[in-house]
Protein backbone atom coordinates (compact mmCIF):
# COMPACT_ATOMS: atom_id res chain seq x y z
CA UNK A 1 0.00 0.00 0.00
CA UNK A 2 1.38 3.54 -0.62
CA UNK A 3 0.74 6.30 1.62
CA UNK A 4 -2.26 7.30 2.67
CA UNK A 5 -3.89 9.17 5.18
CA UNK A 6 -7.15 8.55 7.69
CA UNK A 7 -8.88 11.69 7.40
CA UNK A 8 -11.61 13.09 9.97
CA UNK A 9 -12.66 16.84 8.91
CA UNK A 10 -12.89 19.05 11.64
CA UNK A 11 -15.19 22.32 10.81
CA UNK A 12 -14.49 25.19 12.78
CA UNK A 13 -17.86 25.87 13.76
CA UNK A 14 -17.57 29.36 15.60
CA UNK A 15 -14.59 30.42 13.81
CA UNK A 16 -14.61 34.36 14.46
CA UNK A 17 -12.54 34.80 11.09
CA UNK A 18 -14.62 35.41 7.73
CA UNK A 19 -12.59 34.37 4.88
CA UNK A 20 -14.33 35.64 1.32
CA UNK A 21 -13.90 32.14 0.34
CA UNK A 22 -15.44 30.04 3.30
CA UNK A 23 -18.83 29.34 3.45
CA UNK A 24 -18.66 28.02 7.26
CA UNK A 25 -21.17 30.29 8.47
CA UNK A 26 -24.21 29.16 5.88
CA UNK A 27 -22.94 25.62 6.20
CA UNK A 28 -22.60 25.59 10.18
CA UNK A 29 -25.64 24.17 11.29
CA UNK A 30 -25.50 21.02 8.82
CA UNK A 31 -21.80 20.77 9.28
CA UNK A 32 -21.01 17.53 12.01
CA UNK A 33 -18.10 18.28 14.32
CA UNK A 34 -17.04 14.46 15.35
CA UNK A 35 -16.77 13.74 19.10
CA UNK A 36 -13.92 12.20 20.23
CA UNK A 37 -15.09 8.94 20.08
CA UNK A 38 -16.24 8.97 16.70
CA UNK A 39 -13.03 10.28 15.31
CA UNK A 40 -11.53 7.13 17.11
CA UNK A 41 -14.22 4.61 15.76
CA UNK A 42 -12.46 6.09 12.56
CA UNK A 43 -9.15 5.56 13.59
CA UNK A 44 -10.16 1.99 15.52
CA UNK A 45 -11.78 1.09 11.99
CA UNK A 46 -8.52 1.84 9.79
CA UNK A 47 -6.27 0.32 12.64
CA UNK A 48 -7.83 -2.87 11.86
CA UNK A 49 -8.13 -2.88 8.91
CA UNK A 50 -4.36 -2.17 8.19
CA UNK A 51 -2.75 -4.79 9.79
CA UNK A 52 0.52 -4.61 7.61
CA UNK A 53 3.03 -2.94 10.28
CA UNK A 54 4.90 -1.13 6.99
CA UNK A 55 1.28 -0.23 5.64
CA UNK A 56 0.36 0.93 9.28
CA UNK A 57 3.99 2.86 8.97
CA UNK A 58 3.15 4.48 5.91
CA UNK A 59 -0.37 5.93 6.89
CA UNK A 60 -1.18 9.21 8.72
CA UNK A 61 -4.06 10.16 10.96
CA UNK A 62 -5.30 13.42 9.29
CA UNK A 63 -7.28 16.01 11.20
CA UNK A 64 -8.25 18.84 8.37
CA UNK A 65 -10.46 21.79 8.39
CA UNK A 66 -8.58 24.41 7.95
CA UNK A 67 -8.07 25.67 11.92
CA UNK A 68 -6.96 22.80 13.81
CA UNK A 69 -5.38 24.60 16.52
CA UNK A 70 -7.94 27.68 16.79
CA UNK A 71 -10.19 25.54 17.91
CA UNK A 72 -11.83 24.91 21.47
CA UNK A 73 -8.40 23.39 23.39
CA UNK A 74 -10.17 20.35 25.35
CA UNK A 75 -12.18 19.20 22.20
CA UNK A 76 -8.29 19.45 20.38
CA UNK A 77 -6.70 17.69 23.17
CA UNK A 78 -9.54 14.93 23.26
CA UNK A 79 -8.82 14.03 19.46
CA UNK A 80 -5.08 14.26 19.65
CA UNK A 81 -5.37 11.76 22.62
CA UNK A 82 -7.53 9.33 21.17
CA UNK A 83 -5.46 9.45 17.95
CA UNK A 84 -2.70 9.26 20.16
CA UNK A 85 -2.93 5.85 20.83
CA UNK A 86 -2.88 4.39 17.18
CA UNK A 87 0.22 6.25 16.79
CA UNK A 88 3.96 3.72 16.18
CA UNK A 89 5.83 3.43 19.27
CA UNK A 90 8.85 0.83 20.10
CA UNK A 91 6.65 -1.64 21.51
CA UNK A 92 4.03 -1.26 19.04
CA UNK A 93 3.59 -1.25 15.44
CA UNK A 94 0.83 1.81 14.39
CA UNK A 95 0.37 4.78 12.48
CA UNK A 96 3.32 7.17 11.38
CA UNK A 97 2.07 9.93 12.98
CA UNK A 98 -1.12 12.82 13.08
CA UNK A 99 -1.08 15.56 10.10
CA UNK A 100 -3.00 18.69 11.40
CA UNK A 101 -3.83 22.13 8.84
CA UNK A 102 -4.29 25.38 10.37
CA UNK A 103 -4.19 29.02 10.06
CA UNK A 104 -0.23 30.79 10.20
CA UNK A 105 -1.29 33.14 13.01
CA UNK A 106 -2.69 30.09 14.92
CA UNK A 107 0.75 28.93 15.50
CA UNK A 108 2.60 29.55 18.35
CA UNK A 109 5.82 28.14 20.46
CA UNK A 110 3.24 27.04 23.02
CA UNK A 111 1.02 24.90 20.57
CA UNK A 112 3.91 23.51 18.80
CA UNK A 113 5.16 22.16 22.24
CA UNK A 114 1.58 20.33 22.79
CA UNK A 115 1.46 19.20 19.52
CA UNK A 116 4.54 17.57 20.03
CA UNK A 117 3.75 15.98 22.87
CA UNK A 118 0.58 14.19 21.66
CA UNK A 119 2.56 12.97 18.25
CA UNK A 120 1.59 15.55 15.72
CA UNK A 121 4.44 15.27 12.67
CA UNK A 122 3.31 17.20 10.27
CA UNK A 123 1.86 21.21 10.02
CA UNK A 124 0.07 22.35 6.50
CA UNK A 125 -0.80 26.19 7.29
CA UNK A 126 -3.17 27.59 4.93
CA UNK A 127 -1.10 30.76 3.36
CA UNK A 128 -3.57 30.92 0.66
CA UNK A 129 -1.35 33.68 -0.77
CA UNK A 130 2.18 35.97 -0.09
CA UNK A 131 0.53 39.06 -1.76
CA UNK A 132 -0.47 41.41 1.39
CA UNK A 133 -3.37 43.20 -0.62
CA UNK A 134 -4.63 39.29 -1.98
CA UNK A 135 -4.86 38.28 1.87
CA UNK A 136 -6.60 41.73 3.19
CA UNK A 137 -8.79 42.02 -0.30
CA UNK A 138 -9.47 38.57 1.14
CA UNK A 139 -10.28 39.05 5.08
CA UNK A 140 -7.68 36.58 5.99
CA UNK A 141 -6.85 38.38 9.15
CA UNK A 142 -3.01 37.45 8.72
CA UNK A 143 -0.57 38.44 6.65
CA UNK A 144 2.17 37.04 4.46
CA UNK A 145 4.45 37.54 7.29
CA UNK A 146 2.73 35.35 9.38
CA UNK A 147 3.09 32.90 6.97
CA UNK A 148 6.97 32.80 6.89
CA UNK A 149 7.36 33.07 10.95
CA UNK A 150 4.69 29.71 11.50
CA UNK A 151 6.59 28.39 8.96
CA UNK A 152 10.12 28.85 10.53
CA UNK A 153 8.46 27.85 14.10
CA UNK A 154 7.47 24.55 12.14
CA UNK A 155 10.30 24.07 10.53
CA UNK A 156 12.38 24.54 13.99
CA UNK A 157 10.53 21.92 15.99
CA UNK A 158 11.13 19.43 13.67
CA UNK A 159 7.44 19.01 12.19
CA UNK A 160 6.91 18.61 8.48
CA UNK A 161 5.42 21.31 6.88
CA UNK A 162 3.16 21.90 4.37
CA UNK A 163 1.62 25.68 2.64
CA UNK A 164 -1.62 25.96 1.20
CA UNK A 165 -2.30 28.58 -1.50
CA UNK A 166 -5.68 29.41 -3.53
CA UNK A 167 -4.93 30.32 -7.33
CA UNK A 168 -7.48 33.34 -8.46
CA UNK A 169 -8.87 34.93 -5.35
CA UNK A 170 -10.29 38.38 -5.56
CA UNK A 171 -8.05 41.00 -6.84
CA UNK A 172 -5.12 38.44 -7.03
CA UNK A 173 -3.18 38.92 -10.23
CA UNK A 174 -0.85 36.46 -12.40
CA UNK A 175 1.94 38.41 -10.71
CA UNK A 176 0.87 37.66 -7.10
CA UNK A 177 -0.12 33.87 -8.18
CA UNK A 178 3.66 33.19 -9.02
CA UNK A 179 4.69 35.46 -6.31
CA UNK A 180 3.08 33.49 -3.73
CA UNK A 181 4.91 30.31 -5.63
CA UNK A 182 8.31 31.96 -5.53
CA UNK A 183 7.66 32.85 -1.74
CA UNK A 184 6.76 29.14 -1.61
CA UNK A 185 9.84 28.35 -2.89
CA UNK A 186 11.58 30.48 -0.46
CA UNK A 187 10.26 29.20 2.29
CA UNK A 188 10.49 25.42 1.07
CA UNK A 189 7.77 23.62 2.64
CA UNK A 190 8.17 19.92 1.94
CA UNK A 191 4.67 19.86 0.77
CA UNK A 192 2.44 21.80 -1.31
CA UNK A 193 -1.52 21.66 -2.33
CA UNK A 194 -2.95 24.29 -4.85
CA UNK A 195 -6.57 24.85 -4.44
CA UNK A 196 -7.98 27.14 -7.21
CA UNK A 197 -10.82 29.10 -5.83
CA UNK A 198 -14.48 27.46 -5.90
CA UNK A 199 -17.21 30.05 -5.51
CA UNK A 200 -19.40 29.49 -2.47
CA UNK A 201 -23.13 30.35 -2.33
CA UNK A 202 -23.30 32.50 0.79
CA UNK A 203 -20.04 33.77 0.49
CA UNK A 204 -18.51 37.39 0.02
CA UNK A 205 -16.89 36.24 -3.08
CA UNK A 206 -20.38 34.94 -4.09
CA UNK A 207 -21.25 38.34 -3.42
CA UNK A 208 -18.52 40.12 -5.28
CA UNK A 209 -19.25 38.54 -8.16
CA UNK A 210 -23.01 38.04 -8.48
CA UNK A 211 -22.00 41.82 -8.01
CA UNK A 212 -19.78 41.68 -11.57
CA UNK A 213 -17.04 43.09 -8.94
CA UNK A 214 -15.16 39.64 -9.00
CA UNK A 215 -14.23 38.47 -12.11
CA UNK A 216 -12.69 35.07 -12.83
CA UNK A 217 -10.25 34.07 -14.66
CA UNK A 218 -11.29 31.56 -17.59
CA UNK A 219 -10.75 27.93 -16.71
CA UNK A 220 -8.09 27.63 -19.49
CA UNK A 221 -5.96 30.44 -17.68
CA UNK A 222 -6.31 29.41 -14.59
CA UNK A 223 -5.74 25.62 -15.63
CA UNK A 224 -2.63 26.75 -17.23
CA UNK A 225 -1.47 29.30 -13.78
CA UNK A 226 -1.45 25.77 -12.08
CA UNK A 227 0.84 24.22 -13.94
CA UNK A 228 3.04 26.87 -13.89
CA UNK A 229 3.04 27.07 -10.50
CA UNK A 230 2.86 23.08 -10.36
CA UNK A 231 6.59 22.96 -12.01
CA UNK A 232 7.83 25.84 -9.88
CA UNK A 233 7.53 23.92 -6.77
CA UNK A 234 7.97 20.39 -7.85
CA UNK A 235 11.15 20.99 -9.60
CA UNK A 236 11.83 23.22 -6.29
CA UNK A 237 11.84 19.77 -5.02
CA UNK A 238 8.23 21.04 -2.74
CA UNK A 239 5.75 17.36 -3.32
CA UNK A 240 2.62 18.96 -4.67
CA UNK A 241 0.36 16.21 -2.67
CA UNK A 242 -3.06 18.19 -4.21
CA UNK A 243 -4.10 20.29 -6.86
CA UNK A 244 -8.03 21.24 -6.59
CA UNK A 245 -10.09 20.64 -4.19
CA UNK A 246 -12.47 16.79 -3.07
CA UNK A 247 -15.35 15.82 -4.41
CA UNK A 248 -16.12 14.78 -1.08
CA UNK A 249 -15.96 18.71 0.16
CA UNK A 250 -18.97 18.54 -1.33
CA UNK A 251 -18.17 21.99 -2.84
CA UNK A 252 -20.37 20.97 -6.54
CA UNK A 253 -23.69 21.14 -4.86
CA UNK A 254 -22.73 24.60 -3.57
CA UNK A 255 -20.01 26.04 -6.09
CA UNK A 256 -21.62 28.88 -7.76
CA UNK A 257 -18.55 29.76 -9.86
CA UNK A 258 -14.65 28.86 -10.09
CA UNK A 259 -12.92 26.29 -11.23
CA UNK A 260 -14.33 22.93 -9.51
CA UNK A 261 -13.69 19.83 -11.82
CA UNK A 262 -13.07 16.14 -10.01
CA UNK A 263 -10.18 15.66 -12.28
CA UNK A 264 -8.72 19.44 -12.28
CA UNK A 265 -5.38 17.99 -11.51
CA UNK A 266 -5.51 15.25 -14.82
CA UNK A 267 -6.61 17.96 -16.64
CA UNK A 268 -3.35 20.52 -15.40
CA UNK A 269 -1.19 17.64 -16.06
CA UNK A 270 -2.70 17.34 -19.27
CA UNK A 271 -1.82 20.62 -20.30
CA UNK A 272 1.67 20.29 -18.91
CA UNK A 273 2.23 17.45 -21.74
CA UNK A 274 1.13 19.37 -24.17
CA UNK A 275 2.93 22.34 -23.83
CA UNK A 276 6.17 20.08 -23.24
CA UNK A 277 5.21 18.92 -26.77
CA UNK A 278 4.10 21.76 -28.64
CA UNK A 279 7.57 23.35 -27.84
CA UNK A 280 9.47 20.14 -28.85
CA UNK A 281 7.38 20.69 -32.23
CA UNK A 282 8.25 24.19 -32.40
CA UNK A 283 11.69 24.20 -32.35
CA UNK A 284 12.29 20.55 -33.71
CA UNK A 285 10.28 20.42 -36.64
CA UNK A 286 9.05 22.68 -39.49
CA UNK A 287 5.50 22.89 -41.91
CA UNK A 288 7.33 19.91 -43.52
CA UNK A 289 6.65 17.58 -40.55
CA UNK A 290 2.86 18.29 -40.87
CA UNK A 291 0.90 15.20 -41.49
CA UNK A 292 3.45 12.86 -39.04
CA UNK A 293 3.35 11.40 -36.04
CA UNK A 294 5.05 12.19 -32.88
CA UNK A 295 5.63 8.66 -31.19
CA UNK A 296 5.41 9.38 -27.05
CA UNK A 297 6.63 7.48 -24.48
CA UNK A 298 5.32 7.80 -21.06
CA UNK A 299 5.68 5.73 -17.69
CA UNK A 300 1.79 4.31 -17.11
CA UNK A 301 0.71 7.34 -14.68
CA UNK A 302 1.75 10.06 -17.84
CA UNK A 303 -0.06 7.55 -20.39
CA UNK A 304 -3.56 9.62 -19.82
CA UNK A 305 -1.46 12.82 -19.79
CA UNK A 306 -0.12 12.21 -23.06
CA UNK A 307 -3.60 11.96 -25.08
CA UNK A 308 -4.63 14.48 -22.40
CA UNK A 309 -7.81 14.84 -20.56
CA UNK A 310 -10.68 13.19 -22.75
CA UNK A 311 -8.03 12.87 -25.55
CA UNK A 312 -7.72 16.91 -25.37
CA UNK A 313 -3.90 16.92 -26.14
CA UNK A 314 -4.90 14.03 -29.24
CA UNK A 315 -7.75 16.25 -30.41
CA UNK A 316 -5.46 19.49 -30.08
CA UNK A 317 -2.50 18.11 -31.92
CA UNK A 318 -4.77 16.84 -34.87
CA UNK A 319 -6.09 19.81 -35.68
CA UNK A 320 -2.82 21.12 -36.65
CA UNK A 321 -2.13 17.92 -38.46
CA UNK A 322 -0.31 16.08 -36.01
CA UNK A 323 -0.88 12.40 -34.91
CA UNK A 324 0.09 11.48 -31.41
CA UNK A 325 1.17 7.71 -30.79
CA UNK A 326 1.53 7.17 -27.01
CA UNK A 327 2.89 4.19 -25.75
CA UNK A 328 4.34 2.97 -22.06
CA UNK A 329 7.90 2.93 -21.22
CA UNK A 330 8.48 1.23 -17.45
CA UNK A 331 12.50 2.22 -18.04
CA UNK A 332 11.15 6.43 -17.57
CA UNK A 333 11.09 7.66 -14.29
CA UNK A 334 7.52 9.06 -12.74
CA UNK A 335 7.56 12.25 -14.73
CA UNK A 336 9.34 12.22 -18.14
CA UNK A 337 8.18 11.45 -21.27
CA UNK A 338 10.55 10.60 -24.34
CA UNK A 339 9.80 12.04 -28.12
CA UNK A 340 10.55 10.01 -30.85
CA UNK A 341 12.30 7.55 -28.75
CA UNK A 342 15.65 9.72 -28.81
CA UNK A 343 17.21 10.16 -25.00
CA UNK A 344 18.36 13.40 -26.25
CA UNK A 345 14.50 13.89 -26.10
CA UNK A 346 13.25 13.08 -22.78
CA UNK A 347 11.49 15.68 -21.26
CA UNK A 348 10.47 16.44 -17.48
CA UNK A 349 7.11 16.82 -16.23
CA UNK A 350 7.50 19.05 -13.27
S1 LIG B 1 -11.37 29.60 6.17
FE1 LIG B 1 -11.38 31.50 7.40
S2 LIG B 1 -13.53 31.86 7.97
FE2 LIG B 1 -13.36 29.74 7.24
S3 LIG B 1 -13.06 28.52 9.11
FE3 LIG B 1 -11.03 28.97 8.28
S4 LIG B 1 -10.37 30.87 9.30
FE4 LIG B 1 -12.61 30.64 9.62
Amino acid sequence: MSHGNISIFIPHLGCPNACSFCDQRTISSTAHAPSPYEAEDVIRGAFERITNPSDRADTEIAFFGGSFTAIDRDYMTALLGRASKYLKTPEKDGFRGIRISTRPDCIDEEILMLLKKYGVTAIELGAQSMSDKVLEMNNRGHSSVDVIHASEMIKAHGFELGLQMMVGLYQSTVYDEYRTMAEFIKIAPKTARIYPVCVLEGTRLAELFKSGEYILYPFEKAVNICGVIYCGLTSAGINVIRMGLHAEDGVEKRAIAGFYHPAFADIVRSDIVKNVILKYYMSEMSDEDRNMTIEIEAPPKLLGAVYGHKKSNRLFFESAGIKIKASVNTSLLPNEISINKDVQNVFKIT
